[in-house]
């Protein structure tokens, strides 16, 4: 795929989620901003479908959507995504904060949004043995010891030492401080 192209689908995806929001912010009587609020698309998220993250200093809600969740998915579950995290907009313009609660599961009930941000189906996690040519691998959907700390471990087929892959960003680390860093350099997008 060449890059005129596939800023072609991430217009599209853009176009396409702001008529939706348009739609149900009219519908719903939404009293949402829709100029406070920005859109991206990611090309490498692989586990979230889409985030909604607040800039308090200018008052903005940006809503970011996954590209592969776009290619994935069926219009109908990838709008229910857009309205999902069109809840978090508007809980942050409200509120300045939003979550998964009673007040979000009210909305969300209400514009037949998931309760839950969808995921894919790919593990968060995956170990990898560094040795050359040795092919083993393991995926973890949870940060469990080998994933924080994987030199502590040894692969179980070669005795080699391991290496950990964030999925949803690509991020790798060998060893407990590795993963610290990449934690706190990825933040919200964790
Ligand atoms: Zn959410
Ligand atoms: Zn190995």
């Amino acid at each position: 795929m060449t890059e005129g192209e596939e800023l072609t689908i991430d217009d599209e995806i853009v176009a396409r989620a702001r008529i939706h929001a348009r739609e149900v912010i009219d519908e719903h009587d939404l009293g949402l901003a829709l100029d406070a609020l920005e859109w991206r698309v990611s090309a490498r998220a692989r586990r979230r479908a889409g985030l909604c993250r607040w800039h308090a200093d200018r008052e903005v809600a940006t809503i970011v959507l996954a590209r592969r969740a776009y290619e994935r998915y069926e219009w109908a579950e990838f709008a229910a995504v857009v309205r999902h995290e069109l809840v978090h907009a508007w809980e942050f313009q409200r509120f300045g904060e939003s979550g998964h609660g009673s007040r979000f599961r009210e909305l969300a009930a209400t514009l037949e949004a998931p309760r839950h941000c969808r995921s894919f189906a790919e593990p968060r996690y995956v170990l990898r043995c560094r040795e050359r040519g040795c092919t083993w691998r393991a995926t973890r959907h949870r940060a469990s010891k080998p994933v924080r700390a994987p030199d502590g471990y040894r692969c179980g087929d070669c005795g080699g030492a391991l290496e950990v892959e964030h999925t949803d960003s690509g991020r790798t680390w060998e060893s407990a401080s590795g993963f610290g860093g990449a934690k706190a350099a990825l933040g919200d997008e964790w």
